[in-house]
């Protein structure tokens, strides 16, 4: 288990732990005020900043890599940063309440222009805290049910999912991205900062079913997987893999498996 299960478990998994999605953590790690100006910033700091730490990266290397870089890691751990989990935890976590809220994907608006609502508000209703902020005023109620069968389309479709803190320990939000989340594009494009974490899991593909065709190297956004030419099959580079899952969707032999992380003793505290 990673750290924020040993520091906000209490004996699970910490996304599990539902104390994590109340009212009362919230209050403890976060106000109203810091939320609303959180929650109203976010598309420009997603637009702007990010793209200015990106300069500064590509103009000072060397210095952004020893300096800034820890830096933005360690204040997104503290504020806002995200855990890869698949999709069975998710269906777990969604589990616990009876409404969920759909909410607009700021990321994908600020990357390809569109009006998504990929985001999930679960526990703590957060709505009132969208009260005069545009961006978050396109939102919809679900049954959990009703989330489930969306996530789980989604999962089939080649989305990865995530929770999110808003101050950790508070998770205020069930995420459903790709290639066009900013987090995947800062953390593992630009190479800018850590904002997400890999998941308690890591994948492990079997010999014996796959016939090598290569489908799950497609959907892996996180380059874990390659084909090994001389056995004609492929498999998976723990190292890089996030434990997200959503390979195997794609593989028609069943051939793919989540592993606990913590029983891979090469990947097992590698976050
Ligand atoms: S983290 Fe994912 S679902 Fe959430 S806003 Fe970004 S792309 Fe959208
Ligand atoms: S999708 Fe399945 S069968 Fe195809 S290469 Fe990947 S693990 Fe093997
Ligand atoms: S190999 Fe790992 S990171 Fe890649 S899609 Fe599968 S579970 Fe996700």
């Amino acid at each position: 288990m990673c750290e924020f299960c040993t520091k906000h478990g209490e004996g699970k998994k910490w996304y599990e732990n539902i104390a994590n999605y109340t009212e009362e953590v919230f209050s403890q790690v976060n106000s109203e005020r810091n939320a609303k100006a959180f929650l109203s910033r976010l598309y420009h700091s997603l637009k702007t900043d990010v793209e200015r730490a990106y300069t500064w990266k590509r103009r000072f290397p060397r210095i952004y890599g020893l300096i800034a870089y820890p830096l933005v890691a360690k204040h997104l751990k503290k504020t806002h940063f995200g855990q890869i989990v698949p999709m069975e935890d998710i269906e777990n976590i969604l589990g616990n309440f009876s409404s969920i809220v759909r909410l607009p994907c700021v990321c994908r608006k600020v990357t390809t222009g569109e009006n998504k609502r990929y985001c999930f508000g679960v526990g703590m209703d957060l709505t009132p805290l969208f009260k005069g902020i545009p961006d978050f005023s396109d939102f919809d109620r679900l049954p959990a049910a009703e989330a489930k069968a969306f996530i789980r389309q989604l999962d089939t479709e080649g989305n990865t999912h995530s929770v999110w803190t808003f101050n950790t320990p508070f998770i205020g939000a069930v995420c459903n991205c790709n290639r066009d989340c900013m987090a995947y594009r800062f953390q593992l494009q630009m190479k800018t900062g850590k904002a997400m974490w890999k998941g308690e899991y890591v994948a492990s593909i079997d010999p014996l079913k796959c016939s090598g065709c290569r489908e799950c190297i497609k959907r892996c956004y996180f380059g874990a997987v390659f084909y090994d030419r001389m056995n004609v099959k492929c498999l998976v580079n723990q190292k890089n893999c996030y434990g997200c899952g959503i390979c195997r969707a794609v593989c028609k032999n069943d051939a793919i498996a989540l592993l606990e992380r913590s029983a891979v003793p090469q990947v097992a505290k590698d976050w």
